[in-house]
């Protein structure tokens, strides 16, 4: 079977967030499922850089404002397609924003073009590589599907939600140059409350739509989880499933992990002392055995930092220390700042983006506090099982799916992998980290969560088959 994935990042070649990481995984993932699959993605002059351009395979000599050729090349075990059109890919900044941060604001265009790229693939545009599937992700890639739709090509299409927070909405008056029959403004398709909605006409228009985990499927459906969606997604109900990520199990081994002074296999407390004892010099901590919590998060309200900022005090107050890693909302950098000074040796706050203290964390510390609002899937908690970092997390979205509470029965059953915590609120966020600290000082039971954590499988196998059997699904649904 052959599968394009349509997608606006991908790992190692250029990331912003989780969809690279995803993007980047399955392919490779799905070779022993027998199913080649390709990437389409744009020539960002990040990508290229690193891949080289490949052989031209099509040219336009206009398209959506511009000269553009579609690419073919193999790089660090993936096959490309790349979309290079120098008027809409070719500039400085991240994929989405200029050098100062701000949204491009053809970003419609730039978008609408590659999805557009994508459904002429599953229309035959080369006659070596017709995908059966076209695989979209999020707002920047969904309009493929709709595409794919109207062209009205045998292919089947799927939509996967990576965050629903970006939907990908634009004034009506960008329709025309779209290239969309005009009978797709309508509430059947890309109408969106008076505008246009890349996302919504995907989730409409899709064969099948997947969220990150099946509790993101559930909570996408209802009034606070839809973000205006809600009702659509409750009408395709049938074709929506959630599929949980896994990890990049070679990036993240702790037997292997160049990152970690002592590597570490199982629960070996000697090897994690090292780590521990690296971290709190790192972080300014106290050497000694209280427990360590950790953060390893962008900064913001989606994370539930602010309910994190706000228990600090009482979480030293529980004899417990915080290493936090992070960068985001400036009001909350200064407040994990200002935490660091109230409470030297029990508090360490580092902020930025460091990979190689991402991995110290979760290799050295006790456990790692997840307090978000709302998390399509997270990976944040899988690492930490897999590193014997505890996971503390509230009850949402994949990091519901992904991790056991040690509640009574769990403890009992042997079968626990950390703490869950609801509401998401500073109450319940405190309640837990005091669970933790107790469980921690029980004899054997921090023991026995940290090795059933470890046990747990958080590869890409059991998801890459969920993908492959939703693809043979699609297939035949879309034949009958
Ligand atoms: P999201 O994609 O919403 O930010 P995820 O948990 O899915 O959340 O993924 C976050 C990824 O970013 C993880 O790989 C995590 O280790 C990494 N990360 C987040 N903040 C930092 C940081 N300050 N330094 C290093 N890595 C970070």
């Amino acid at each position: 079977m052959r599968v394009l994935s349509v997608v606006s990042e991908l790992y190692p070649f250029v990331k912003t967030g989780g969809l690279a990481d995803v993007a980047g995984a399955l392919p490779p993932a799905l070779r022993g499922h027998g199913i080649d699959m390709r990437s389409l993605l744009p020539a960002y002059p990040s990508v290229v850089a690193r891949t080289g351009w490949g052989e031209v395979v099509h040219h336009w000599p206009d398209y959506y404002g511009g000269e553009a050729r579609l690419r073919r090349l193999e790089a660090e075990g993936h096959r490309l397609f790349l979309l290079d059109a120098p008027h809409l890919y070719d500039r400085p900044g991240g994929p989405y924003t200029d050098p100062a941060g701000v949204d491009h604001p053809d970003n419609w265009r730039r978008f609408a073009a590659l999805s557009r790229a994508g459904a002429d693939l599953a229309r035959g545009l080369i006659f070596d590589f017709r995908p059966d599937i076209v695989h979209a992700h999020d707002w920047q890639t969904a309009l493929a599907a709709a595409f794919v739709h109207y062209d009205g090509t045998p292919s089947a299409s799927v939509v996967t939600v990576h965050n629903l927070a970006f939907q990908g909405q634009f004034d009506a008056g960008i329709f025309p140059a779209l290239g969309l029959p005009p009978d797709a403004f309508s509430i059947h398709g890309v109408e969106y409350y008076g505008g246009v909605g890349f996302l919504k006409a995907g989730l409409k228009l899709a064969t099948g739509i997947t969220a990150v985990s099946p509790t993101y499927a559930e909570e996408i459906r209802t009034p606070e989880g839809g973000m205006g969606l809600a009702g659509l997604l409750s009408d395709r109900v049938d074709d929506l499933c959630g599929i949980v990520n896994g990890i990049d199990a070679a990036a993240w081994d702790p037997a292997s992990d160049p990152h970690l002074p002592a590597r570490f296999t199982a629960d070996d407390r000697p090897a994690r002392q090292v780590n521990r004892r690296a971290l709190e010099a790192r972080f300014g901590l106290d050497a000694d055995d209280a427990p360590i919590f950790s953060v390893v998060s962008r900064l913001t309200w989606q994370k539930g930092i602010d309910l994190l900022a706000e228990t600090a005090d009482h979480l030293v107050g529980l004899g417990a220390k915080l290493a936090v890693l992070g960068s985001g909302d400036p009001g909350l950098e200064h407040a994990f700042r200002e935490a660091a000074t109230r409470h030297p040796g029990r508090i360490g706050t580092v902020i930025g983006y460091d990979e190689p203290l991402a991995h110290l964390l979760q290799g050295g510390a006790d456990a790692i506090l997840i307090p978000s609002r709302f998390e399509p899937c997270g990976l944040t908690q899988l690492y930490g099982l897999r590193y014997g970092s505890v996971p503390v997390v509230a009850r949402v979205g994949g990091l519901a799916d992904t991790v056991i509470d040690a509640n009574h029965a769990a403890l009992v059953a042997g079968v626990a992998t950390g703490i869950q915590f609801s509401p998401v609120d500073v109450p319940a966020l405190r309640k837990a980290i005091r669970r933790a600290v107790h469980l921690y000082h029980s004899p054997g039971i921090w023991t026995r969560l940290r090795r059933e954590g470890m046990k747990a499988d958080v590869s890409w196998d059991h998801s890459a088959a969920d993908y492959a059997a939703l693809y043979r699904d699609l297939l035949d649904r879309s034949r009958r």
